[in-house]
């Protein structure tokens, strides 16, 4: 049972989860950062849906066991950061910061183990980035994903505050690096140094597979920078968003989306006609954020 605190903090969140959701979608209209290929409307709807279900797999799956585990390792002082007697609010920050690189290196095995993969492209394939692309993970992803959590909460020790707390934060930060709104250059320049923004997260969502296979940081910017995996230099307007074996607009339907994991996978980095995008030598430096 929640007490009312425990309450409380629930629907704070949930109150800046939804506004930024809202402020992000008003944006997203009035500057938007690429230009879209479908109507907004239709993808969006089709991302909800996908979304929704992803949802409830979350809801059956993930909460009955990341809650309850994270209080067992409350309790036992299970994990890592339960070795030393630290200060509470430095023991969340430590869980926060680790949970997100822990996340770092699921994101690098969903792209790199095949049978992963097969799941986390159905999220790649969105022909447009915005918001709902953000919510747009195949409810099988998120299913199996359950497991690497329990593996992250038990091996880091996090408590319940702390995963709460990083469940949160993790929302915001990709509903933020997701959404097709143009910051000024200079101010995401600024908080590119510490975050991952949209220009950033929209080259790893690029048909050319030496861009996706940059940038997999989902909170912190620091992971991609210490593993040499960050890729700033691709200028936003030449990129092409999805992955080169569904361009169409018939391969990226829902029934298409949700079948995408069960049915034979076409070779993902290959156009239908065989050829592979590829972009010439860029003439700055990878950690030079283009506009
Ligand atoms: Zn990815």
């Amino acid at each position: 049972m929640m007490n009312k605190e425990q309450k409380e903090s629930r629907w704070l969140s949930t109150a800046v989860i939804a506004g930024a959701f809202v402020a992000l979608w008003w944006l997203e209209r009035r500057r938007p950062l690429r230009a879209a290929s479908e109507p907004k409307l239709k993808h969006e709807a089709r991302n909800l849906v996908v979304a929704g279900a992803g949802a409830l797999a979350l809801r059956l799956i993930e909460k009955p066991i990341a809650g309850p585990l994270a209080a067992l390792v409350e309790r036992r002082r299970w994990g890592l950061l339960k070795c030393w007697p630290l200060p509470n609010c430095l023991e969340a920050a430590l869980a926060v910061v680790l949970m997100d690189y822990t996340l770092y290196i699921w994101h690098v095995l969903t792209h790199r183990v095949s049978w992963l993969w097969r799941f986390h492209v159905v999220h790649h394939i969105d022909l447009d980035l915005d918001t709902s692309t953000a919510l747009r993970f195949h409810f099988g992803e998120l299913t199996i994903s359950v497991a690497w959590r329990a593996g992250q909460i038990l091996l880091i020790g996090v408590s319940p505050r702390a995963l709460s707390l990083w469940q949160s934060l993790l929302f915001l930060s990709i509903l933020f690096h997701h959404s097709n709104v143009e910051l000024p250059i200079k101010v995401e320049r600024i908080l590119n140094r510490l975050l991952v923004t949209p220009r950033m997260h929209g080259i790893h969502h690029s048909i050319i597979r030496t861009e996706t296979d940059s940038n997999w940081s989902s909170g912190l910017t620091v992971w991609d920078w210490l593993h040499g995996t960050l890729q700033l230099n691709v200028p936003q307007a030449e990129i092409d968003i999805g992955v080169p074996a569904y361009r169409s607009p018939e391969d990226v339907t829902l029934p298409q989306s949700l079948a995408l994991p069960f049915v034979p996978q076409r070779p993902s980095w290959q156009l239908l006609d065989g050829r592979r995008p590829a972009r010439a030598a860029l003439p700055l430096a990878p950690d030079h954020l283009l506009a």
